[in-house]
């Protein structure tokens, strides 16, 4: 996963003993000290907590960016030293970071959060999921959902957010608006739903969608099958055939409960993972939700495909899927990201929240404090992030030539105090609340907790209303347990 980054570090490394060479021949030459470069913004004097291949914390340190890019990332004096900025935002107290890439998830269902919880996966889906959708999801429902569910998210220092939902086109529009960046999957699913009537159509339906978003700045406009037992083979085959027309990372869900894998044993002879090799879909580079339920076997197909897995221990723990074999796919070389999945089955978008859970999770299954270190989680949830959306060359890490998705989190209150190691803080005491600013693509997004591109207000009072409309929608909520009685 990191050999691609290991060899530009070899190219930076050259690069920066050029630059050296250069500066050495100028003050041997005696000329006056070279003219400051421009930078559009610089972020300094905050711990940097880089992510880059020799996972460096410079502390003090600074950040420079130019447009959408990572320019320098040194101590604040050389970069005060090189570069006259714009802007800056002083960061004493914070730790700067790479921006959260949340690799699953579902936008617009932050509309049925908390809706019916704590319910068996068949009664909440078929009592209060699917009736909620068939009589809600619309265009102005993924609308309004998306924009609350990117609020939260550039709230809690997500910069970038993979999808899988209906109208998806409308989720790209929101996303762009909120100024994070999506790589966002039309779902192709096997029965009518609100924006298709077959998987024909919902594949031409994302056809138009890849096409209206090609080379965008911040969408990678993408197609997902919702998973083996809802698509068909031939369905599968043509979603795989377009994603690879497209060179677009192909969606879906995997191995999420044991109902799935015993399904599809009785029915192919194959567990899903398996299943999904027999019938080629794993012919182009892919993202598989879940996992939750894979054998050795089913792990070595994944690497043998370079199929990355998006991880999501909230919502395996909320709806008792189980727990993924993280820590033995993280052996065998697959690339893994985090994930949230939707806000109606975790109930909240924070990536903090769900490094944390990650971490606890997997030392309690596995009886071992020290698997899913918080180095390990925090690797996942940024640069093995963007590596499991295709994006590590591009994402993931401070460096130089890098896109400019960064947040800056504050380390001051009593919960954070005192701070021996950033790294920890980071995992298992900073909440998402505690991100005071966003930057994706050089853009400030948030500062100092002021959201700059959506407003928060109308965001709120849109989901208020709409949620009057799914409350009317569905069966009384389950009765609350009382004690009195
Ligand atoms: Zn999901």
């Amino acid at each position: 996963m990191l050999a691609p980054l290991v060899h530009a570090n070899r190219a930076g490394r050259r690069a920066a003993a050029l630059t050296v060479t250069l500066v050495v021949a100028i003050a041997v030459a005696g000329a006056a000290p070279p003219a400051k470069r421009k930078a559009s913004l610089v972020v300094t004097g905050g711990t940097v907590v880089t992510m880059d291949p020799q996972r460096r914390v410079l502390s003090p340190g600074a950040v420079a960016i130019d447009g959408k890019t990572i320019v320098a990332v040194d101590t604040p004096q050389a970069i005060a030293a090189r570069f006259a900025a714009s802007d800056v935002i002083q960061a004493a107290g914070t730790v700067v970071m790479p921006g959260l890439v949340n690799t699953h998830g579902h936008a617009p269902m932050v509309m049925y959060r908390g809706l019916a919880d704590d319910l068996k996966l068949m009664d909440w889906l078929e009592k209060y999921i699917f009736p909620a959708e068939a009589k809600t999801v619309s265009p102005d429902m993924v609308r309004i959902g998306t924009r609350l569910a990117a609020l939260e998210m550039l709230q809690s220092g997500t910069t970038l957010h993979t999808d899988m939902y209906y109208f998806e086109e409308e989720v790209a529009k929101a996303t762009k608006e909120a100024g994070i960046r999506g790589v966002l999957g039309q779902t192709i699913i096997g029965f009518p739903v609100a924006d298709a009537k077959t998987p024909a159509e919902g594949l031409a339906r994302a056809e138009r969608f890849i096409q209206a978003f090609k080379g965008d700045a911040l969408v990678v406009a993408t197609v997902a099958a919702h998973s083996m037992y809802t698509v068909d083979a031939e369905t599968l085959k043509a979603t795989r055939d377009l994603a690879a027309k497209y060179g677009v990372p192909l969606l879906t869900h995997l191995a999420e409960t044991r109902d799935e894998v015993a399904e599809s044993m009785e029915k192919h002879k194959l567990s899903p993972t398996a299943y999904f090799e027999s019938v080629g879909f794993w012919d182009t580079p892919g993202l598989a939700a879940h996992g939750v339920h894979l054998s050795d076997a089913d792990i070595a197909i994944l690497l043998k495909h370079r199929v990355a897995l998006s991880h999501n221990p909230e919502s395996n723990m909320k709806l008792a899927s189980g727990a993924a074999p993280l820590t033995k796919a993280l052996k065998a070389g697959l690339v893994v990201g985090l994930g949230t999945d939707g806000a109606a089955s975790n109930n909240d978008l924070d990536m903090f929240e769900a490094m944390r859970q990650a971490a606890f999770l997997h030392k309690l299954i596995e009886g071992d404090p020290t698997v899913a270190s918080a180095q390990t989680v925090l690797e996942m949830a940024t640069i093995g992030g963007a590596a499991a959306v295709g994006m590590a060359d591009r994402l993931g890490s401070l460096e130089p030539g890098k896109l400019a998705d960064l947040i800056v989190v504050s380390m001051r209150s009593a919960r954070q105090t005192p701070m021996y190691n950033p790294i920890s803080h980071l995992v298992y005491v900073t909440r998402g609340d505690d991100v005071r600013t966003t930057i994706v693509n050089g853009r400030i997004v948030m500062r100092d907790r002021r959201v700059l591109t959506l407003n928060p207000s109308l965001v709120l009072a849109d989901a208020r209303k709409l949620a009057e409309k799914v409350r009317a929608a569905v069966a009384p909520a389950p009765a609350q347990s009382s004690v009195a009685r």
